[in-house]
């Protein structure tokens, strides 16, 4: 009987294991997970409602430094399978402009789905239980497992295995279980592992000019540049803290951020808080003003446009007096306000580091992956699935649905093979 282990029992592991357990009396299938239960990232996904898939499900909504396994894997795993599997599971699910989520809103119950199918299958769940090294034998692998990461004198327990499937995360909200140390047993196969950094995660800003606006909430648009270069822009509710920004449309482009802090490139942001008006229609709109409400103070026509206590912030940014009237605005000066409005700056000083993180950046190399059957190139037997890959997905159920279409592709091809 051929012996299946999977190390890491997150969406990609349980995934895995289900396709590999399923309709097949020839394997024993287990999975070796550290934390107290599978699925522990789960429950905190899309605020605990688990956003597990989304309509749009195009490669472009993925990063990685070979885009087209992504695209492979796409097609031979796409949003349709996941809704499958998980209508298989029991899951009634809902399409809210497009994002899907589970009917009732709980992550805890897929979780707990997934895990009653992982018993009902017969899957062996063996929590507690963290990989520390694998050994690659003549036929198969050993795995040298520990009570806990920490537990160096402990005596290892050693699993015989025929086929690996590593599925262990990446090190994005390490609370949750993905501790990093996927990648080093990827490495000491034989892998290759594209710098990690934080990804859908808060920036932080450098003399942060809007400070005093922290607990803001407002619609914008942030730009990611490096020189004059755009490498990422995203529209939506914006976030103003202490710290610097975060909100989901800072999260869909900290990445470029993140990788341009990491090669020490010049990366900086721009925000813009009329998004929905073009530089034109700004113009000729403090030009009406000047005109036409020549007593108003620039502070009172704010007012009727941006939150109250973001003002402050923005006029000292233009380096304009509250009470300055609207008629006395000339042109050098509409340009600032111009400039404020649409294209303040701020200088990147780093991201929040992978403790708030929810996913990362980078990964194993996937060139290195065989898209068909998640089957590594380096060390044949052994299967790579999830976040630990180099694929970071965009907000909305990108990063679950890489994790299921992975899983579910290493688990089916480990147990034919
Ligand atoms: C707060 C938060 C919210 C999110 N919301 C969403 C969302 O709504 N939609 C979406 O698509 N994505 C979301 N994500 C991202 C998504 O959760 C992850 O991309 C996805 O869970 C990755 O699945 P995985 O199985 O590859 O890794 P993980 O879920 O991290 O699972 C890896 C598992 O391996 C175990 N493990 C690691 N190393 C070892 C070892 N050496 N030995 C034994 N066990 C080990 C870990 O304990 C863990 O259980 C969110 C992430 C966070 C943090």
């Amino acid at each position: 009987m051929k012996n299946i282990v999977i190390i890491g029992g997150g969406a990609a592991g349980m995934t895995a294991a289900i396709a590999a357990a399923q309709n097949n009396r020839q394997a024993k299938v287990c999975i070796l997970e550290h934390k107290e239960i599978p699925g522990k990232k789960i429950l905190s996904t899309g605020n605990g409602r688990c956003n597990f898939t989304n309509e749009v499900m195009r490669p472009d909504c993925y990063y990685s430094e070979h885009p087209e396994v992504i695209r492979r894997v796409l097609e031979k795993f796409g949003r349709e399978d996941t809704l499958r599997l998980f209508r298989s599971l029991g899951v009634f699910v809902k399409s809210k402009n497009g994002y899907y989520y589970p009917r009732s809103e709980q992550a805890a119950a897929v979780r707990e789905l997934f895990q009653m199918r992982l018993d009902r299958l017969g899957v062996k769940v063996c929590t507690g239980m963290h990989a520390k090294y694998i050994e690659k034998e003549r036929t198969g692998f050993r795995i040298h497992a520990s009570k806990s990461p920490a537990a160096e004198k402990e005596p290892n327990t050693a699993l015989k295995a025929d086929k690996v499937i590593l599925a262990c995360g990446g090190k994005a909200s390490p609370a949750l279980g993905s501790d990093g140390s996927g990648y080093q047993l990827a490495k000491s196969l034989g892998h290759t592992i594209v710098p990690v950094v934080p990804a859908l995660v808060q920036l932080r800003v450098k003399n942060h000019p809007l400070k005093k606006a922290a607990g803001v909430r407002t619609e914008g648009t942030v730009s990611i540049y490096e020189g004059k270069k755009l490498l990422g822009a995203d529209t939506g509710e914006l976030q103003l803290t202490a710290y610097g920004i975060s909100g989901i449309p800072v999260f869909q482009v900290s990445r470029h951020a993140a990788k341009g802090i990491y090669d020490h490139r010049p990366v900086r942001a721009e925000l813009d808080f009329l998004p929905e008006i073009t530089e034109e229609e700004v113009t000729d709109m403090f030009r009406a003003y000047r005109k036409k409400r020549k007593g108003a103070g620039i502070a009172e026509i704010f007012l009727g446009m941006f939150n109250k206590n973001l003002i402050p912030c923005l006029l000292d940014c233009a380096g304009i007096r509250s009470g300055f009237r609207a008629g006395a605005l000339d042109e050098e000066l509409l340009g600032r306000l111009l400039k404020t409005c649409k294209h303040l700056p701020l200088k990147i000083e780093e991201t929040n580091g992978f403790e708030h993180a929810q996913v990362c950046a980078g990964g194993v190399e996937l060139s290195q992956i065989d898209p068909e059957t998640m089957e590594s190139s380096c060390c044949p037997g052994l299967y790579l699935a999830g976040e630990l890959l180099d694929a970071d997905g965009i907000c909305g159920g990108y990063n679950l649905q890489w994790a299921w279409a992975t899983g579910y592709i290493a688990g089916t091809a480990a147990k034919a093979e």
